[in-house]
C-alpha cells in the first residue's frame, strides 16, 4: 500500500518544506517518492510499504508531526489511493466565511459580547447545540429582517481559497455541499459566492419583519451528518468518497465519517479528532491533500 503524505507550508515556512522533506526520509526510513504539488508550496511524499509492513497511521502521523516541529506546515498523512474524493462538504461560518453570522447580527443588535460568548462555548462542545441556538435567537428576537443584508454585505467574507476548493472540486465534477448550523438566508448566498451546488440549513421564523424565532427540528451535529449520507447516496457515492472541513464540535460526526475530515483552524476538541488540520494555510490546502497540483486548481476569482 501506498501512503500519500502533503506537507503544504505557509508562506513565513516555504523554505523549509525541503528539509523537512529529507527529515522526514530519515525517520521513516522508507522507500519515498517526492514531487512538487506546488513549488515551494505543497509537496507530496509517497511512501511504499510492502504488503506485509503494517504502519498504524496514528504513528505516522505522530511521525511526521515531530519532524515538522513548530514549522507552519499542514499536513495529512493517508493511503494515496482514493485519497481524489468526489464530494465536499463544508461548514460555513468560520470555515467557508471568516465571520460567525449570528455575532455579526448581534453586533447590529449591540449584543455582540453576549452572543459570541454563547457561539463560542456552543463550538467548543460546552453547551448543547440546539439550545444555545435557541437562546441566541431569543436574544436576537425582535431584530428587523431589513438588518440581515447589511450583515451579508458589509461583514461577511470568504475566507481565502474557498472559491477555488469549491470551483476546483465541482470542475472536477465533484459534488460540493455546503452544511450549517446557521441559516438558509446566509448559506443560499454564501453557497452562491463560493459556487456550492447545494446548500442546508437551518430557517429563521419572521413576525411582521422582525425575528420571532427559529424552525424546529434545528439541523445540528446529527443533521450534519445526515446531509454527508443523503447526499452522498443521492450521487452514488459512500462516505468515503467524501472530503468534509468544519470548525466546531457540530461539525465533528460529518467529519469522522468522511474519507477524509480535515479541521479548518478548529476548536481543540475537532482538531483533535479529525484526520488532519488546515492551521496555517488556506482551504486551497484541501486541494492539495487530494493530490490536485496548482495547476489544476480552477478560480473564476481574477
Ligand atoms: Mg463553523
Amino acid at each position: 500500500m501506498d501512503i500519500a503524505i502533503t506537507l503544504t507550508a505557509a508562506p513565513e515556512s516555504k523554505d523549509l518544506l525541503l528539509g523537512l522533506s529529507a527529515q522526514l526520509q530519515r525517520d521513516l526510513n522508507g522507500d519515498l517518492e517526492f514531487g512538487w504539488l506546488s513549488e515551494g508550496e505543497a509537496l507530496d511524499l509517497i511512501l511504499a510499504l510492502a504488503p506485509e509492513e503494517k504502519v498504524a497511521a496514528a504513528d505516522l502521523k505522530a511521525t511526521v508531526a515531530a519532524a515538522l516541529g513548530d514549522a507552519h506546515v499542514d499536513f495529512c498523512v493517508q493511503p494515496a489511493q482514493g485519497r481524489r474524493k468526489r464530494m465536499l462538504i463544508a461548514d460555513m461560518d468560520s470555515t467557508i466565511i471568516a465571520q460567525e453570522c449570528l455575532d455579526e447580527m448581534a453586533d447590529f443588535a449591540g449584543i455582540k459580547p453576549q452572543i459570541a460568548a454563547l457561539t463560542e462555548r456552543a463550538m467548543r462542545g460546552e453547551l448543547d447545540f440546539a439550545d444555545a441556538l435557541r437562546e441566541r435567537i431569543a436574544l436576537l428576537r425582535g431584530m428587523p429582517k431589513t438588518e440581515l443584508s447589511r450583515v451579508l454585505a458589509e461583514r461577511i467574507t470568504l475566507n481565502r481559497g474557498a472559491q477555488a476548493l469549491v470551483e476546483t472540486m465541482n470542475a472536477h465534477r465533484g459534488h460540493t455541499v455546503l452544511v450549517s448550523g446557521g441559516f438558509t438566508y446566509f448559506t443560499r448566498a454564501v453557497g452562491g459566492m463560493a459556487g456550492f451546488a447545494k446548500n442546508r440549513a437551518n430557517q429563521f421564523i419572521w413576525e411582521d419583519g422582525k425575528l420571532a424565532g427559529v424552525e424546529e427540528p434545528i439541523l445540528g451535529r446529527e443533521a450534519k451528518l445526515a446531509a454527508l449520507n443523503d447526499e452522498a447516496t443521492a450521487n452514488g457515492l459512500s462516505p468515503e468518497d467524501v472530503i468534509a472541513v468544519g470548525d466546531g464540535a457540530n461539525d465533528l460526526s460529518m467529519l469522522k465519517a468522511a474519507g477524509l475530515g480535515v479541521a479548518y483552524r478548529a476548536k481543540p476538541v475537532v482538531a483533535a479528532e479529525a484526520d488532519a488540520q488546515v492551521l496555517h494555510t488556506e482551504l486551497t490546502t484541501l486541494l492539495f491533500f487530494q493530490g490536485y497540483k496548482r495547476e489544476d486548481f480552477v478560480t473564476s476569482i481574477t
